[in-house]
């Protein structure tokens, strides 16, 4: 088992540990099939390499690997790594990572100091935003504090996850952040999560009503969650998750080509290095994205316009991708196990995130209106 084999090197770094996980999970799905249940094994495995708790800031004792330089530096390469092996979990992974970011920007060191010493399964955090239409999530002021009423949907780790950050509107109409208290396997329903890709993650809807929260478990202020550039900023690192498995898909290529000697053939040369033009171009826009979001980050509308261009870059080419690679490998490719007919699976389905047309004009709105030349943009 990979958490016994990884034991009794602590010192071992977070992108190495993060490699090695990675490694470990694909090979176990490829053994075993399984690719459907929630990575309980893997999640114990991150927690036990720290790499749950290397996104928490220094002085909590983490490694402030959620926000800021070491974000674009370590951050970036776990997230490529965590794809590149499986996308549930390294969507789970940048979950948890959105929980940290924002409950370091906005929440209070006690709030931070709290969370950053869970360990094993609950450990895990999540970011719940997204509202079940019917009945979206709402704050009422009872006594002293609050009751949540009405349901989260699109939750990761549904079941799971003990303290998700989630959304909620107050009865004036404010949107706030709260990190209710919930036990493992109450209030979440996975039946309607039958996605092609991606079941591992566990993305159910979870009906909140009736918890009370107290004040102290409220995250930052009114809007801060929409705050910019972070809330449309930190989209960098899922395209990084996306990433990896861009990486993954063309390393498996490349080992087709070269166990049936195809590669060679003109077709197929071309088709490898138009894979590649998109895995670079992907991955050049992500570092960037990474750099002008937790580095630069002096303009946050020239930072929101790149990541949300960014974003709909690496959504392209992974698109273009998964094409190139159908094709060049075939049928094959479709069937199961084939690794490529799994991680194709899973990255359609991860590529679909929030209102891509919007982002894609907000973003010509913004160059629009900019006084620069197009040179200066970001420069
Ligand atoms: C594996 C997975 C895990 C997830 N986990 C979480 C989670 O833990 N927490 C969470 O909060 N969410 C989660 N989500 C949800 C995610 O954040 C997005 O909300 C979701 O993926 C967007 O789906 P969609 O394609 O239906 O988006 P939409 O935004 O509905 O876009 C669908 C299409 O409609 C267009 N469109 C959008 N709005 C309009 C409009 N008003 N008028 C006309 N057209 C419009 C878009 O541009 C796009 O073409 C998860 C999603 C996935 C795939």
């Amino acid at each position: 088992m990979l958490v016994t084999s990884l034991r009794g090197d602590p010192k071992i770094l977070p992108i190495s540990a993060a490699r090695q996980i990675a490694s470990g999970v694909a090979s176990r799905i490829q053994q075993t099939g399984d690719e459907l249940s929630f990575p309980e094994t893997d999640i114990a495995a991150l927690d036990q390499y720290g790499l749950l708790h290397a996104p928490f800031p220094m002085e909590v004792g983490g490694e402030g690997l959620a926000l800021g330089a070491a974000a674009c530096d370590k951050l970036l390469h776990i997230l490529r790594a965590l794809g590149a092996g499986s996308l549930p979990l390294g969507r789970l992974f940048e979950g948890h990572v959105n929980a940290v970011a924002l409950i370091g920007l906005y929440g209070t060191h006690e709030q931070l100091a709290a969370l950053a010493c869970r360990r094993a399964s609950s450990a895990l955090l999540a970011v719940w935003n997204t509202d079940d239409p019917s009945a979206p999530l709402r704050l009422i002021s009872d006594g002293n504090g609050w009751r949540l009423m009405g349901r989260k949907v699109l939750c990761s780790g549904a079941g799971f996850i003990e303290r998700p950050l989630v959304t909620a509107r107050d009865e004036s109409g404010r949107i706030l952040m709260v990190m209710p208290y919930l036990r493992r396997g109450e209030r979440a329903d996975l039946s309607k999560w039958t996605p092609t890709g991606m079941q591992a993650s566990a993305t159910g809807s979870v009906d909140l009503s009736n918890l009370l929260v107290t004040n102290a478990e409220l995250v930052g202020d009114e809007e801060d969650y929409h705050r910019q550039p972070a809330f449309s900023g930190g989209a960098w690192r899922f395209a990084a998750v996306h990433l990896g498995a861009m990486e993954a898909l063309l390393d498996l290529c490349r080992e087709h080509h070269l166990s049936t000697r195809r590669g060679a053939e003109p077709h197929q040369a071309a088709r490898l290095a138009q894979g590649m033009t998109a895995l670079e171009t992907a991955r050049l826009w992500v570092e960037r994205a990474a750099f002008l979001a937790e580095v630069r980050n002096e303009n946050a509308q020239a930072t929101v316009a790149y990541v949300n261009l960014a974003r709909l870059a690496v959504e392209r080419a992974a698109l273009d991708l998964i094409e190139l690679v159908q094709r060049s490998i075939g049928l094959a490719s479709f069937l199961r196990p084939h690794p490529v007919e799994r991680i194709t699976r899973d990255l359609a389905t991860y590529l679909r995130q929030p209102a891509p047309d919007r982002a894609l004009v907000a973003a010509a709105e913004w160059v629009l209106d900019c006084e620069q030349t197009i040179a200066d943009l970001w420069s």
